[in-house]
C-alpha cells in the first residue's frame, strides 16, 4: 500500500519536487483508520503537511478506503521493512526467515509484497537501477580509488581472472550501491553489435531472500534457480543481510558456485570484509574472498569537498567554499547524509530566494548538525581528556587552577567547541558554571599553543581523532 501511494505521489508531483520534499517520507505505522508517516525534520513536516497533506490522504484513501486520516509527524524513518508488521530486522536467525515466510503467506508484509512485485522493473530478473548512479557521477578519491578501479575493470571485462567474484565492502553510505549500479549500467549500455547482450541481475540480498522464499511457497524453486543461473553477471547488494538466514545462504552458495563454475561474473557488496562477516558460513566466506576484495574506506575531508563540489555544480548552484568546508567538516560519516544536507540547502535557498551562507546553513540544517553532535558529548570529551592527562574527571568542573589541571580543562573546552555545536555559554556551564569568556579564552589559548608547540598540537589532534572515531 505504502509503496503504491509513494509511487503515485512521485508520478503526480514529478521527480524534482519528490526528491526535494518527499524522498525522506517514510511509513511510521498504521493503527485502525489512521496512518502515520514520518519526516526527519520539523521544517520538512510543516512543508509537506501544508503542500501535500491533502493529496497524501486522498491517495491513501484510494488505496484503502478504511483510512480516514494521514498523520504527518517528525520521526526517524522506518526501514524498508514496515516495522509494524515485519519481524524485527535485528533478530537474526532462522526465526526471522520463517517469520518472513509466514508473513508473506499472509500477505501482511509490505516489503515482502514489494520485493516480489516486479511490475515496475526492467527486463530480466528484476533490475531496478538508479540512473544517477553511474561511473561518471562517482567522485574518485584516495579512499575509493581502488574499489572504483576494480568496478570499472569488471564492467569493461566481466569474468576476468582475479576479479571474480568482486567483493566490495565498506560502511553505510560510502558508495557500494552506487558502484554496483554503475557496473550494471555500463554493462547494459556498452553492448556491441554482433555480440549477444550481457544479462545482468542486480538485487539486494534481502530481495534474493524474498524471491527464494516465494519460490519455495509457489513450488517454483527450479524456475528460480534456472533464472538466476542463466545470467552473465549476478550482483547481490548488502550480503550481510543473509547472516543467520541459513537456508537462503545455502541457496546463494549453490547459485554462486554454479555461476562461477560456468565462468559468470559475481559482484557482491557487504558492510564488512569476507573474513569479518562472522555468521556467514565458512565455505561461503572463503569463496567470497577468492577473487578481488576492495574496501571503500571512510571518506577524507578532501573527498567530501570534491563530492560536494560535484553535486553543487550538477545542481548549478553556487555554494560558498566556506559552506562546503563547514559541511564536509561536520558531516563525516556518510555521503548520503552529506548529499541530503546539500540538497536541503539548495531547496531552501531556491524556495526563499536567499543565497546560501554559513548562517542560513546553520539555521536550515540545525537538526542535522545537532544529530551529528550527539555522537560526541561534552561529557565524553571531558572523560577522554581527563583520562588522557591522568587527572580526575571532577577537575573538569572544579575551581582548581594548577596548571596540570587547568591546561587539560582548556583542551577539553577547545574540543567541545570544535566537536559539538554547543554555544560558549553552554560549554561554560558544563565546566563548573564558568563564564563564556573563560571558554573563549581557553579556545584561543589552546589554538595559540597548538601553533607554537607541535608536540602539544599532535596531542590535541590525537584526542580529537579518538573522540571522532
Ligand atoms: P552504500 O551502498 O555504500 O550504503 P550508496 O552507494 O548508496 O552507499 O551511496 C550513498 C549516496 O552517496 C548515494 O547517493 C551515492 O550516489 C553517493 N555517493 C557515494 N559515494 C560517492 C562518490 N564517490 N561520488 C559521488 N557520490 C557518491
Ligand atoms: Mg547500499
Amino acid at each position: 500500500e505504502w509503496s503504491r501511494v509513494r509511487t503515485r505521489l512521485q508520478t503526480e508531483v514529478g521527480e524534482v519536487e519528490y526528491r526535494t520534499w518527499l524522498r525522506q517520507l517514510s511509513l511510521g505505522g498504521a493503527d485502525g483508520d489512521e496512518v502515520t508517516v514520518l519526516l526527519p525534520t520539523r521544517f520538512l513536516r510543516d512543508w509537506v503537511r501544508s503542500h501535500y497533506g491533502d493529496r497524501l490522504s486522498a491517495l491513501w484513501q484510494a488505496e484503502n478506503n478504511r483510512v480516514r486520516r494521514v498523520d504527518i509527524r517528525v520521526g526517524q524513518g522506518a526501514q524498508p521493512l514496515a516495522p509494524s508488521v515485519a519481524p524485527p530486522q535485528s533478530a537474526a536467525g532462522t526465526a526471522t526467515e520463517t517469520a518472513a515466510i509466514t508473513d508473506i503467506a499472509n500477505g501482511a508484509i509490505a516489503a515482502g509484497a514489494d520485493a516480489l512485485d516486479d511490475k515496475n522493473e526492467g527486463r530480466g530478473d528484476g533490475i531496478l537501477l538508479d540512473p544517477r548512479y553511474t561511473f561518471d557521477t562517482f567522485v574518485v578519491g584516495k579512499p575509493n580509488e581502488f574499489a572504483f578501479a576494480c568496478a570499472s575493470r569488471v564492467a569493461d571485462q566481466p569474468s576476468s581472472p582475479g576479479f571474480n567474484p568482486l567483493f566490495l565492502y565498506g560502511g553505510v553510505g560510502l558508495g557500494k550501491t552506487h558502484l554496483m549500479h554503475a557496473i550494471a549500467w555500463k554493462l547494459q549500455t556498452s553492448r556491441r553489435t554482433g555480440v549477444p547482450p550481457v544479462t545482468v541481475a542486480y538485487m539486494s540480498a534481502e530481495k534474493f531472500m524474498y524471491k527464494f522464499i516465494a519460490a519455495i511457497r509457489n513450488q517454483s524453486t527450479i524456475e528460480f534457480k534456472d533464472n538466476l543461473r542463466s545470467v552473465d553477471v549476478l550482483m547481490i547488494d548488502d550480503l550481510q543481510f543473509l547472516i543467520g538466514k541459513d537456508n537462503t545462504q545455502e541457496e546463494f552458495f549453490h547459485t554462486f558456485n554454479a555461476l562461477v563454475d560456468a565462468g559468470k561474473q559475481i559482484v557482491v557488496s557487504a558492510d564488512k570484509s569476507p573474513s569479518d562477516l562472522s555468521g556467514l558460513e565458512d565455505r561461503l566466506r572463503t569463496r567470497l574472498g577468492c577473487g578481488m576484495v576492495a574496501d571503500l574506506h571512510a571518506t577524507t575531508f578532501e573527498l567530501r569537498i570534491s563530492i560536494l563540489e560535484a553535486k553543487a555544480a550538477k545542481a548549478s548552484v553556487s555554494v560558498p567554499p566556506r559552506v562546503l568546508e563547514f559541511l564536509a567538516h561536520k558531516i563525516t560519516s556518510n555521503i548520503r547524509e552529506l548529499e541530503g544536507a546539500l540538497n536541503r540547502l539548495v531547496a531552501h535557498s531556491a524556495l526563499f530566494q536567499r543565497p546560501i551562507t554559513l548562517e542560513t546553513t546553520q539555521e536550515v540544517l540545525h537538526d542535522i548538525l545537532r544529530a551529528h553532535d550527539r555522537r560526541v558529548t561534552i561529557e565524553e570529551i571531558q572523560r577522554k581528556v581527563a583520562e588522557h592527562y591522568n587527572i580526575r574527571l571532577t577537575d573538569m568542573a572544579s575551581a582548581r587552577r594548577a596548571r596540570n589541571v587547568a591546561r587539560p580543562r582548556q583542551v577539553a573546552m577547545f574540543l567541545a567547541k570544535q566537536l559539538t555545536s554547543r554555544s560558549l555559554p553552554e560549554i561554560g556551564r558544563k565546566f563548573g558554571n564558568r563564564d563564556h569568556t573563560t571558554v573563549m579564552h581557553a579556545v584561543s589559548r589552546v589554538a595559540g599553543l597548538m601553533e607554537g608547540d607541535s608536540a602539544f598540537a599532535e596531542d590535541v589532534e590525537l584526542l580529537r581523532r579518538m573522540l571522532e572515531s
